[in-house]
């Protein structure tokens, strides 16, 4: 009994024991579990802290960084600095500590516009009073995100304080170098018109000595005198013209021109020392070029005659030729010579400023070395180029390319029409055999080109029993040599041929006698003008547009064009006044001479009084002592309407400085005209041509 008790109590217990068991069961479970997660919140907190410190590690190295670049930080939430770095902090003297909070600005000196970043960020430099002095800062502000999550203003600075020294230091510098250029230029252009009075004198004197009656021998050092002149006076145009470049001063007029007559002026200028050396000179325009353009035509003659001059000078043998075509809206000039050439380390030297070197077998040559400086300038303010090519020994080339425009309504060049001629041209020459048969083919003819005398007999003879190609006219050079070009000639009546040219020099020309004895039915004289060719040429074809007009009359030494004219001329230079007035009364006119504006006035009120001889033209020097010539022109005026008289009197200033500014000037004070000093014998004959239309004296009555 007691043992089946006892096992019932063993069963008893064991079932109260079994939720006790599972409780500790689940309990041991929970233990576990809540180990587990706490393993693993130490890890992330491991992790996390390292995190942490490489965050903390990072943003230390990248303020050190920003702090090393020496960079001005701060951010601003209106006003109030929410952040400062160190280096914005020294600018205040304080720590950056001792800024955050506070509203400290620094006073501002002086600013530079503020300019928008690409981003909506601005930049701008300011100057400002700060603990180390003043500073220059250049800032780039942008609108950031603050720690409270709203927009700050963070505004990052460099200090530019040397750079802007520099920069100031650098634009002091050039404005005293331009100052100085300047003042050189000026000083130049002085000393060059100071040179050119007594040389002027001095040039004068020579021509009026030389018309004297001298003797061989004094005409000998008369020639000299002049030419030293000359040679001096072509140094000091030459640096006038550079210093009036360099200051800027050099003025360039834009006038519509006609292109044959000036090409045919430089030729012309030119020829007589080229026929001297026994050389050719001959030039071509292609004939589609506009008969007028737009530009300066005296700088563009004055690059020519550079050009050509030198190719003459240095070419001792075969000739140069100048042609001009079209290039674009522009033209291009080409100036060609078989001169010795320029070695290839010199094509670009010989531009600058007295660079020379000897042409040939050490040969100086005379010069400036001054002439192609000019031309590259000239040429740089037409907006053109110019460039030299050669190769050594087989001459030079200059090309330049200048933007010049047709002039408005220009026609084209004029040239017949001649479809049905045949031209045989025979010309031994470098580039006139060229440049003729290029101009007669721009009428439509046929031309065949012969450079011996043995190649042209063969054609006409060839024409005259064959009849083969019928030649209708021919050319002969007399630089062919004077017995063949003559037997060229018979050659050519033989084959039935009745126009047959020959082109001549002018010295030529004087020996040949009349060339319809050596059997020619006429002569061109060379360099041979485009419209003589045409016009002689064409004489016997039909069909020929008749070129209109004739040659310009050359200049013919002083005529008595002045006589009954009574000029005042009022200059201080006792040698220019005798010059002057030298050269008009060789012109045939009466003229006084007043030494200063003063005198020159006195002299016409005297005149206007009836006291005196009435004037009928004032030269007035418009630099001289006690009263300009400007000032005496006024007065004349305010006499002239004071005394109520009707016609005006002539009044002519006369200045070495004719710019644009001077003869304004001359025109406000009431001046007709303004010439050039040296006065020119062609101006001074075109003003007493003018006034002897009208009745001599009858201006000033
Ligand atoms: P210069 O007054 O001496 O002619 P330039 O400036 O006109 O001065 O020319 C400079 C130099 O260029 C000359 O001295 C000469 O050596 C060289 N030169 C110019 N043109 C030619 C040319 N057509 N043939 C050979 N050399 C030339």
């Amino acid at each position: 009994m007691a043992s089946s008790i006892g096992s019932w109590l063993v069963v008893v217990a064991a079932l109260l024991a079994l939720p006790a068991a599972a409780a500790i069961i689940w309990l041991l479970r929970q233990r576990e579990e809540l180990r587990a997660k706490w393993n693993a919140a130490t890890r992330d907190a491991e992790t996390f802290s390292d995190q942490v410190w490489q965050l903390s590690e990072r943003e230390e190295r990248y303020r050190s960084l920003v702090e090393a670049q020496g960079d001005l930080i701060v951010r601003r939430d209106g006003g109030r600095i929410v952040y400062a770095n160190a280096a914005y902090a020294t600018l205040f003297g304080v720590s950056a500590d001792d800024l955050i909070g506070s509203r400290m600005k620094l006073p501002r000196l002086a600013s530079r516009p503020i300019v928008v970043l690409e981003g909506g960020a601005r930049s701008f430099d300011e100057c400002m009073a700060t603990h180390q002095g003043e500073r220059w800062i250049s800032w780039v502000e942008t609108a950031v995100l603050g720690p409270e999550g709203h927009k700050v203003i963070q505004r990052v600075g460099r200090d530019i304080t040397a750079r802007i020294a520099a920069e100031d230091q650098l634009v002091g510098a050039r404005a005293q170098a331009e100052a100085a250029n300047e003042a050189k230029s000026r000083f130049l252009a002085t000393v060059s018109h100071e040179f050119r009075t007594p040389l002027n004198g001095i040039l004068g004197m020579a021509d009026l000595l030389s018309d004297t009656g001298l003797n061989a021998e004094q005409a000998t050092y008369t020639e000299a005198l002049r030419s030293s002149g000359e040679a001096l006076l072509a140094l000091i145009d030459g640096i006038l013209d550079v210093a009036k470049v360099e200051a800027g001063k050099l003025e360039l007029v834009e006038e519509p021109f006609d292109l044959v007559p000036l090409i045919e002026t430089v030729t012309e200028l030119m020829a007589p020392r080229a026929q001297a050396k026994g050389i050719e000179l001959a030039a071509h325009v292609a004939p589609d070029l506009p008969a007028r353009l737009v530009g300066d035509r005296d700088r563009l003659r004055q690059i020519l005659l550079n050009l050509v001059g030198n190719a003459v000078k240095f070419t001792g043998c075969g000739g140069v030729g100048l042609s001009l075509r079209r290039e674009g809206t522009g033209i291009e000039i080409v100036v060609a010579d078989t001169g010795p050439g320029i070695p290839a380390d010199r094509l670009e030297l010989i531009f600058s400023e007295f660079e020379q070197f000897e042409a040939g077998a050490g040969e100086r040559q005379s010069g400036t070395g001054l002439g192609l400086a000019i031309v590259r300038r000239l040429v740089g303010l037409m907006g053109g180029e110019v460039r030299a090519e050669s190769q050594p020994g087989e001459g030079a080339t200059f090309r330049l390319v200048l933007p010049l425009p047709a002039a408005p309504g220009a026609a084209a060049i004029p040239v017949p029409h001649w479809p049905r001629q045949h031209v045989l041209l025979v010309a031994p020459s470098a580039f006139a055999a060229g440049f003729l048969a290029e101009t007669i083919r721009a009428t439509g003819a046929v031309v065949s080109v012969a450079t011996t005398a043995e190649a042209a007999s063969a054609r006409l003879g060839e024409t005259a029993t064959k009849g083969q190609g019928a030649i209708t006219a021919v050319l002969v050079d007399h630089a062919l040599g004077d017995a063949p070009a003559k037997d060229l000639a018979e050659a050519a009546r033989a084959a039935g041929i009745a126009d047959c040219l020959i082109l001549l020099s002018p010295f030529e020309r004087r020996l040949f006698g009349q060339p319809q004895a050596a059997g020619f039915s006429g002569f061109l004289i060379k360099p041979v003008r485009m419209r003589s060719l045409y016009e002689r040429l064409g004489a016997g074809f039909p069909q020929v547009s008749p070129a209109p007009g004739a040659r310009p009359a050359v200049g013919a030494g002083p005529r008595p064009v002045g006589v009954g004219l009574t000029i005042l001329v009022a200059e201080d230079n006792e040698i220019n006044a005798l010059l002057v007035t030298r050269t008009l009364e060789r012109f045939g006119c009466t003229a006084f001479w007043a030494r200063d504006g003063r005198e020159a006035v006195q002299r016409v009120e005297a005149s206007f009084a009836g006291t005196a001889p009435p004037l009928d033209l004032a030269l007035l020097d418009v630099r001289m002592p006690s009263m300009t010539g400007l000032e005496c022109a006024r007065e004349i005026r305010t006499l002239e309407s004071r005394l109520g008289r009707a016609k005006p009197m002539p009044l002519v200033a006369v200045t070495a400085n004719v710019a644009a500014a001077d003869r304004e000037a001359a025109f406000a004070a009431g001046m007709d005209d303004c010439l050039a000093k040296p006065l020119e014998r062609a101006a001074l004959l075109r003003w007493l041509k003018q006034l002897s239309r009208p009745p001599a004296g009858s201006l000033s009555a």
